[in-house]
């Protein structure tokens, strides 16, 4: 990993100090070969990475080169809301075609305000030339207790934040080229790393945690495993944004909502109060075997491979 301030003289290192310039203040500690940050005494440095490649993980033509910096920074962050940790930083590494180099500015001002939303100022990072857009985002956080996948026990219950399905419903309108719902877009587009609503439901008991990236049925089954308990969720109580099937919310990917396991007396409406954010009991957690159950109109059914077995 190099700084960015390590990158030669000339255009390279102009796009760089365009970029830094762009973030201001929302930079911090760049100018050195090596961030250093100071991790609060008794807590664990918490590390994650993920990498966003257009034509992969998002088509240019669907999103601004802004929603593109913004996702691919909460996608990251995401993975620290899952483990109930406080941000310390983000550090950017990007492969910029030639086509992005005079919109850099846009994608440099997702990132940090998608960093500056989550208070995580931005260490450092790369630039590189390359034929496909590319971000790969480091995030560093730190936790007295981090929240894991592996903690969920016979006998809690299985909540999940906010509301699903807007991602599959954005996707699915845009690949049928039909026009996308507002809200499903915004979902999409726009998503949020839940870092303070983990914070509060890891003090108030939560037992695991896991972001929903690959679809309510995918992860709960990685949460399941980990865990080595049943999940059994109730499609009908699944929270939906406006039209909406339980079928499209257990597929819904890059939702960036938190699955959690714990108590079944979470303060629903202090949460809900603080964090203008939903909180639903879909589900309960038993040691009788591994995996994951839905129930759907009163029958069990294993997770679908489609969604067949849900009628929509
Ligand atoms: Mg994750």
């Amino acid at each position: 990993m190099s700084d960015f301030t390590s990158l030669g003289p000339g255009r390279e290192f102009d796009l760089v100090r365009a970029m830094t310039a762009r973030w201001g203040e929302r930079a911090f500690g760049i100018g050195d070969d090596a961030a250093t940050l100071d991790v609060p005494v008794g807590e664990q440095l918490v590390v994650s990475t993920d990498t966003s490649v257009e034509g992969i993980h998002f088509r240019r033509e669907w999103l601004s080169r802004g929603e593109v910096g913004w996702r691919a920074t909460v996608g990251a962050l995401s993975d620290l809301a899952a483990m109930a940790a406080k941000p310390l930083g983000v550090v950017v590494a990007i492969v910029l075609p030639s086509v992005d180099v005079d919109h850099l500015d846009e994608l440099a001002d997702g990132i940090g305000e998608a960093a500056a939303a989550s208070a995580a100022p931005i260490l450092g990072g790369d630039l590189t030339a390359g034929e496909r857009l590319t971000l790969a985002i480091t995030v560093l956080g730190s936790a007295a207790h981090p929240l894991r996948r592996s903690g969920a026990k016979p006998g809690d219950s299985l909540w999940v934040t906010g509301q699903l399905g807007g991602p599959a419903i954005a996707l699915d309108a845009l690949y049928g080229g039909h026009e996308v719902p507002a809200e499903a877009r915004r979902r999409l587009a726009r998503p949020r790393p839940r870092i303070q609503e983990a914070i509060w439901l890891a003090h108030a008991g939560a037992t695991a945690a896991i972001d929903i990236s690959d679809g309510l049925a995918g992860d709960a089954q990685h949460l399941a495993a980990a865990s080595g308990v049943r999940l059994t969720i109730d499609a009908a109580r699944l929270p939906l944004i406006s039209s909406a099937s339980p079928a499209v919310a257990q597929r819904s990917g890059e939702e960036y909502e938190l699955l959690v396991t714990g108590p079944s007396s979470f303060a629903v409406g202090e949460f809900e109060q603080r964090f203008g954010l939903e909180l639903t009991e879909i589900g309960t957690v038993d040691g009788r075997h591994t995996g994951v159950e839905f129930l759907v109109e009163g029958r069990r059914v294993a997770p679908p491979r489609g969604y067949d077995h849900f009628s929509r």
